[in-house]
C-alpha cells in the first residue's frame, strides 16, 4: 500500500495505472475504519485493478461544528486496517491541500427535492458539502467504480444526482454495498466508538424499531407506526429523534398509503448520549 497526502503525487501514481489501462475503484471514507468501510474496499478490490480509499475528515460537510471537533480520528490504525485490506492507494490529504483557496462553495450543486428532505432538513447545508468534497475527490482520482454504503442512503441518492448534474455518470459507476451490522443489529459507524457502555448497549434499539416497521404498516397507519417507533426510541435511551420516516425507496418522497410491491424504505436519524445515529431499512410493501 502507498500513502499519499499531496494531490499531485496520487495522480502522478493513478496516471500510471490508467496508461497500463488499469481500472480504478475508488471509496471515500472520513475514516476510523470498521468492517462496513472494509467492505466497501473490499468489493472495489474485486471489480478492479486498482483501489483508492481516501481518508478526510470534511469540514464543509458539517452543520454542527462540534461535530466535527468530536469526530473520531484513529489515523495510525486506519492506516494499518487499510494496509491489512490489501487497499492499494490511501490517500489522506490535509484541509489546505484539499481546500487551498478556502472552503466556501463557489456554487450551489442543484439538488433538487433530495435535498429538501429527511438528511437535507435536518442538517442543512450537508449534502452541498458532502457533494462539494466527492466532487473535487472525483476530479482528483476520476475512478471507474465509486463504492459507497446503502448505510447512508440519502447520500447515495445525492451522490447519484451530483454524477448526473456534473456528466460524470457516463464515466463513474456508483456501486452500493449493504450496510455492515454489528452482531445486535446495531449499523457500524465511525460515531458508535464515541457511545458509553450503556448507551452503546441501548443504541441496537433503532435496528430494533426498524425492523419492525414493515410488520406494523399492515395493520395501522404510517404515521402511527412512525410515531410509536419515535417513542420506543425515546423510552429506550435516545433523547431525541430527528425522524423515523417510511419514504418510497426511489424518490424519497413520504408515503402514507404504499401499494402492494412498492418498494420502501425506512429511514431513522436520532440521538443517544449526544451522538448522532442514521439507519435504514429497504423492504417492498405487501399485506
Ligand atoms: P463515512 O466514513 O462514515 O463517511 O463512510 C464512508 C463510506 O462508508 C460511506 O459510503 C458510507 O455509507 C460507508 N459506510 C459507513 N458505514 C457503513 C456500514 N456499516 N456498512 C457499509 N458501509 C458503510
Amino acid at each position: 500500500m502507498i500513502l499519499f497526502k499531496q494531490i499531485s503525487r496520487l495522480q502522478q501514481a493513478l496516471s500510471a495505472a490508467r496508461n497500463e489501462n488499469k481500472s480504478i475503484g475508488f471509496v471515500p471514507t472520513m475514516g476510523a475504519l470498521h468492517e462496513g468501510h472494509l467492505s466497501l474496499i473490499a468489493q472495489s478490490k474485486q471489480e478492479n485493478d486498482i483501489t483508492v480509499c481516501s481518508i478526510f475528515v470534511n469540514p464543509t460537510q458539517f452543520n454542527d461544528p462540534k461535530d466535527f471537533e468530536k469526530y473520531p480520528v484513529t489515523t495510525a490504525q486506519d492506516i494499518l486496517l487499510a494496509e491489512k485490506a490489501g487497499l492499494d492507494l490511501l490517500f489522506m490529504p490535509g484541509v489546505d491541500e484539499m481546500y487551498p483557496n478556502g472552503q466556501q462553495l463557489t456554487r450551489p450543486y442543484e439538488l433538487g427535492r433530495i435535498e429538501t428532505l429527511l438528511e437535507g432538513a435536518h442538517r442543512p447545508g450537508h449534502f452541498q458539502g458532502v457533494c462539494q468534497v466527492v466532487h473535487h475527490l472525483l476530479s482528483i482520482v476520476q475512478p471507474d467504480g465509486l463504492y459507497m454504503g446503502q448505510k447512508d442512503y440519502q447520500q447515495c441518492m445525492v451522490i447519484n444526482r451530483l454524477l448526473d448534474i456534473t456528466a460524470l455518470k457516463e464515466k463513474i459507476q456508483l456501486k452500493v454495498g449493504a450496510t455492515l451490522r454489528e452482531t445486535d443489529g446495531l449499523a457500524m459507524s465511525s460515531r458508535n466508538m464515541r457511545l458509553s457502555p450503556q448507551a452503546r448497549k441501548q443504541a441496537t434499539a433503532i435496528y430494533k424499531t426498524l425492523t419492525e416497521i414493515p410488520e406494523h404498516i399492515k395493520t395501522k397507519s404510517i404515521s402511527d407506526a412512525e410515531q410509536e417507533a419515535a417513542s420506543f426510541l425515546l423510552q429506550n435511551g435516545f433523547d431525541k429523534v430527528d425522524y423515523i420516516a417510511v419514504a418510497d425507496a426511489v424518490t424519497l418522497e413520504p408515503v402514507s398509503k404504499p401499494v402492494p410491491g412498492q418498494p420502501l424504505v425506512v429511514l431513522a436519524a436520532a440521538f443517544i448520549d449526544n451522538v448522532r445515529l442514521i439507519d435504514n431499512l429497504l423492504f417492498d410493501f405487501y399485506l
